[in-house]
């Protein structure tokens, strides 16, 4: 896996930025708010701002958007530190809130204050709207914009002092109400909130606005670049009008990028928090939800992806990119690494009847098909054997090369075997296969080499470990499902089947966190919450081809066409 990134139009700015002198160096800073677990898209943000700033010998701030006390949780906190680490990346002691600056933060809204370019307003939630405009007519001042500096101040003060409700008073900037960039029609900075918050407790009463604290805080810690997503391009004037009007010592450039936004999945935490309280997933690390959280419980590797995130680009163009493309990156991490292993999720039973009954012979099988120097592991083989329900049809095609009455069919690393008789139950329902091995066919045997068209895997009974398996399937029927109406008509009901399969023995004691092949079927690894012991969970973290990404396309190409 090339791990290279290619430079995209972020990366040409900060290297003609390091090249002309502009910079000595690269700060950058990943900035979540902790009000949820992190997704895929975060993945991206993560990748480019820890990234860049690896790439060029720079440093990377984790930085908690703590703006808004209430709705943040030290679960969300614990569990965005995790991801980060795992995903491969280390902030090091720069570990930091925007609730650290909060003292810096309102000296400099006393400055703006003093200015004459911030004043308190004393307008109801209801006129504030109605001042605003809209975005064909303009805004009107508010009657208190024009209060003398002092009378700011003190009211100010007070604000903070806790004199006054929540809602009272905001402290707004006065910048131009008839802007057509609604975000400088005298947006707030500071509005009354007596609620504690979970870092500075009850040391304030008045909380910053996003725009206000993230364009500071950036200079404070020295970020040359500040990347974010596109939604933020109209916020860009009033980040840049702060730091006119503060001039701080460092000045940051706020660059947009096109959120990664993932077929058939969604990732605003607001929807995704919606999927677990109504039960439709178990929780943020479901290994159905585009969550870090979720990928790595169910067996994506890290660099999987960072692969993916660097081969879906950084661009300024909204666009969907196919599951397929992430499943790839998945599928290509997991194909060298991962060991091959037998197993069989939907098993009918074949008994061998001219095997001696008691008799156990052990087979060898390569752990690596392409790998000889991984070498092999034993299999024990018997007399009564689990096979795969698909891999037997009873009026079967002329091209059905597996098992079928009458035919031929080779046992991965044993026997060719016959299918002499079909056993049904009284609703004609095919339970058990009776066949015949051809002794010589084992390898070393003189009937080895003997061709026959079909290869299938199987498993002893009397040696199969017990597991259950989960297999996943899309969270959604629709491409995307941020346009339908109301995005739970197109949840997919089956986008998990619980099987009970039969293992292999070695796969008893496989470790947590280690990814196998099912010969034929997929990737699978331990599921890492619900396992046990005696009780082995598996999850299937993705199929063996790419059997969606037909599909994927012609949904997509509809859908497009369609809107
Ligand atoms: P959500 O809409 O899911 O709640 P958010 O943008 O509110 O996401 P934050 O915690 O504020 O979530 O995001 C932290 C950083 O991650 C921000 O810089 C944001 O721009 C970036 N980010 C969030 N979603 C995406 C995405 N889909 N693609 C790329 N970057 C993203
Ligand atoms: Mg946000």
């Amino acid at each position: 896996m090339n791990e290279t990134p290619t430079r995209d139009f972020i990366r040409q700015i900060i290297h003609d930025d390091l090249e002309s002198g502009k910079h000595d160096g690269i700060v950058t800073r990943f900035p979540p708010e902790p009000n949820g677990y992190l997704h895929i898209g975060h993945v991206m943000s993560i990748c480019l701002n820890f990234g860049v700033a690896e790439e060029t010998g720079g440093i990377t701030y984790l930085r908690f958007d703590d703006t808004n006390p209430g709705k943040e949780d030290k679960e969300f906190v614990d569990a965005i530190e995790a991801d980060v680490h795992w995903l491969g990346f280390d902030w090091q002691d720069r570990l930091t809130n925007a609730s650290d600056y909060f003292g810096q933060l309102y000296d400099a809204a006393v400055r703006l204050v003093e200015m004459g370019l911030a004043y308190v307003d004393s307008l109801t939630a209801e006129e504030t709207r109605e001042y605003r405009g809209t975005l064909t007519e303009p805004g009107r001042n508010s009657p208190y914009r024009d209060r003398p500096v002092e009378e700011n101040l003190d009211l100010l003060k007070r604000m903070r002092a806790g004199e006054f409700g929540d809602g009272e008073h905001v402290l707004r900037a006065k910048i131009d109400m008839a802007s057509p960039n609604m975000n400088l029609r005298d947006p707030a900075l500071y509005r009354i909130r007596h609620v504690s918050h979970q870092h500075t407790g009850d040391a304030w009463c008045i909380y910053p606005m996003y725009d206000f604290a993230h364009s500071l805080s950036d200079a404070f810690e020295g970020i040359t670049h500040s990347l974010c997503t596109l939604e933020f391009e109209d916020h860009r004037p009033l980040y840049d009008w702060f730091l006119d009007q503060l001039k701080p010592e460092h000045r940051p450039r706020q660059i947009e990028f096109s959120r990664l936004n993932l077929a058939y999945t969604i990732t605003s935490k607001r929807k995704l928090s919606e999927l677990i309280g109504e039960g439709h997933v178990a929780g943020w690390d479901d290994p159905r939800m585009p969550t870090i959280a979720g990928m790595r419980r169910r067996g994506y590797p890290a660099p999987a992806l960072r692969d993916f995130v660097r081969r879906a680009g950084v661009t300024k163009k909204d666009k969907l990119i196919e599951m397929s493309m992430l499943e790839n990156s998945v599928r290509e991490a997991l194909g060298d690494a991962a060991e091959r292993r037998m197993a069989v999720l939907k098993p009918l039973k074949v008994v061998l009847t001219n095997f001696p009954e008691g008799q156990v012979e052990t087979m060898d099988a390569m752990n690596h098909p392409n790998d000889p120097s991984r070498g092999t592991r034993t299999v024990p083989f018997s007399r009564e054997l689990w096979i795969e329900q698909d891999d037997f049809m009873e009026e079967a095609p002329r091209k059905f090369f597996r098992l079928k009455p009458g035919g031929e069919v080779r046992l991965r690393s044993a026997y060719i075997i016959q299918c002499d008789e079909v056993v049904k139950d009284d609703d004609g329902n095919v339970i058990e296969l009776r066949c015949s091995y051809d002794p010589e066919t084992r390898s070393g045997m003189p009937k080895s080499d003997r061709k026959v068209k079909g290869t299938i895997h199987w498993v002893s009974a009397e040696h199969a470990v017990d597991a259950q398996v989960r297999l996943y399937d899309r969270l959604f029927t629709v491409p995307n499902p941020n346009t339908a109406d109301d995005y739970h008509s197109v949840l997919n009901p089956d986008s998990l089947e619980t099987v009970a399969a039969k293992l292999e023995p070695a796969l008893g004691e496989l470790a947590a966190g280690e990814a196998v092949q099912f010969e034929r079927l997929g990737y699978f690894a331990i599921d890492s919450r619900d396992d046990r012991a005696d009780a082995r969970v598996f999850n299937r973290v993705v199929t063996l081809r790419d059997s969606w990404a037909k599909i994927e396309k012609a949904a997509m190409a509809a859908e497009q066409g369609g809107s």
